[in-house]
C-alpha cells in the first residue's frame, strides 16, 4: 500500500472535499455521501463491504406486520479495536491519546487512506467519514470537528437540545436516511469523541418495528408524544411526527422538562433518531441508563439500531443461536424490554 505524506493527503483531502462539495450543491448530501463512499471503497479504507452479513427477520407469530430483525454481521465485533486498517504506533504522533475521531491522528493511523467530508450546514460542526464497520452500506458517522465529550452530562460536551436540534438538521439533508445520536452507555463505542450515525435506508429498512409501532399508535394523531404502554413496544420511547420547525418547537420544550427529572441523573442516556420523508420529520426519544446497555443474550450493547428493531450480533455463539431458532420474535422483545427506562 502507498503511504501518503501529510502534504499529499492534505492536498487530496481539499481536492476531494471541493468536489463532494460540488456535488452536495448539485444533487444534495446523500449524493456526496456516496461519492466519498467509492471513494473510501477505492482506497482501500473500507473493507467490509457487508459480504459476511446474514440478516434474519422474526415476525410476531399472529401478528405477521410486527417483526423484529437481527443482522449476523462478524465485522462489527472488531469496531471496539479502532478502525478498519492496522494502525501505525506512532505515539509521538497521537493527540487526545491517539482518539479515532480526531482528524489530525486519522492521517496516519489509517496510513492516508481515510478522507472525511466537512459538512458545512449544521454550523459547520461535523465531518462525514465512512464507518468502517457499517451496519448497512454507505453507513457514515458525522464526528464534530472539535475533540468533546458524547456525553450531555460531561464537561465540554454537547448540549442536549443542541444535538437534538442537529440531528433534524441533519435529517432535513439526507431525506429517507436514519440519522441518529447513541448515548454512553446506550451504543456508543467511542464516549470521548461527539459523533452521530446517518444511514442510508436499503430496501429491507423501509419501515423499522419502532416506527411501525410508533405510526401504528399515532392513529393520526400527529403532533403528540407517548410512551410505550400506548404503543406496544418493548422500550419506552416518545415520537414527535410533523413539519421539522413544530416537531423541534415541541422536542426541545419536552426536553428541557425531561432534564430536570429523570435526565438529570447522572447514568441517564438516550437513542436519539430523525427521519424526514417528504416535508415529513419523524424524530424518537429513547431514554437509557448507562448502567443498563446490555441484554442477556447479546454480545453487544443495545443502540440506536437496536431500538429501531434490529440487533446486531456478531460472535459465532449468536449466529448459531439465530440459525437454530433460539433467538425470535421475544428474545427480541425481551432483550429490548430489559434496556428499557420510563420516560
Ligand atoms: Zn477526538
Amino acid at each position: 500500500m502507498d503511504i501518503l505524506s501529510k502534504q499529499a493527503y492534505d492536498d487530496s483531502w481539499q481536492a476531494l472535499d471541493l468536489q463532494l462539495s460540488l456535488i452536495e450543491q448539485r444533487a444534495g448530501l446523500a449524493a456526496a455521501l456516496s461519492a466519498l463512499h467509492e471513494h473510501q471503497l477505492q482506497t482501500g479504507f473500507i473493507r467490509d463491504e457487508l459480504k459476511e452479513l446474514r440478516r434474519f427477520r422474526f415476525p410476531h407469530p399472529n401478528r405477521p406486520e410486527c417483526f423484529f430483525s437481527a443482522q449476523y454481521n462478524p465485522a462489527r465485533a472488531r469496531r471496539f479495536r479502532g478502525a478498519g486498517i492496522a494502525q501505525r504506533a506512532e505515539p509521538e504522533r497521537a493527540i487526545n491519546s491517539g482518539c479515532f475521531l480526531c482528524g489530525d491522528n486519522i492521517w496516519w493511523q489509517q496510513h492516508g487512506t481515510e478522507t472525511g467530508y466537512r459538512l458545512r450546514a449544521v454550523n459547520n460542526r461535523y465531518t462525514a467519514w465512512m464507518n468502517p464497520f457499517p451496519l448497512v452500506v454507505g453507513h457514515a458517522v458525522l464526528a464534530s470537528r472539535e475533540h468533546i465529550p458524547q456525553h450531555w452530562h460531561s464537561a465540554g460536551g454537547p448540549n442536549l437540545k443542541e444535538l437534538i436540534s442537529d440531528l433534524i438538521d441533519i435529517a432535513a439533508l439526507l431525506p429517507g436516511w436514519l440519522n441518529f445520536y447513541n448515548g454512553v452507555g446506550a451504543g456508543a463505542s467511542i464516549p470521548y469523541h461527539l459523533h452521530l450515525h446517518a444511514i442510508p435506508r436499503a430496501d429491507l429498512y423501509d419501515k423499522m418495528p419502532l416506527e411501525i409501532a410508533a405510526r401504528n399508535a399515532l392513529g393520526g394523531n400527529e403532533d403528540r408524544i407517548a410512551d410505550t404502554k400506548t404503543r406496544g413496544y418493548p422500550l419506552s420511547f416518545a415520537h414527535w411526527q410533523g413539519d421539522p420547525d413544530s416537531v423541534r418547537q415541541q422536542a426541545l420544550a419536552w426536553a428541557g422538562e425531561w432534564l430536570t427529572g429523570p435526565g438529570a441523573e447522572d447514568d441517564a442516556s438516550a437513542n436519539i433518531i430523525a427521519t424526514q420523508t417528504g416535508a415529513k420529520l419523524d424524530l424518537y426519544f429513547v431514554p437509557r441508563h448507562q448502567r443498563r446497555s446490555r441484554a442477556e443474550g447479546l454480545a453487544g450493547i443495545v443502540g440506536g439500531f437496536e431500538a429501531l428493531g434490529e440487533i446486531v450480533c456478531s460472535s459465532a455463539q449468536e449466529l448459531e443461536n439465530l440459525e437454530s431458532g433460539r433467538i425470535d420474535y421475544f428474545t427480541v422483545e425481551r432483550m429490548l424490554k430489559q434496556v428499557s427506562v420510563a420516560l
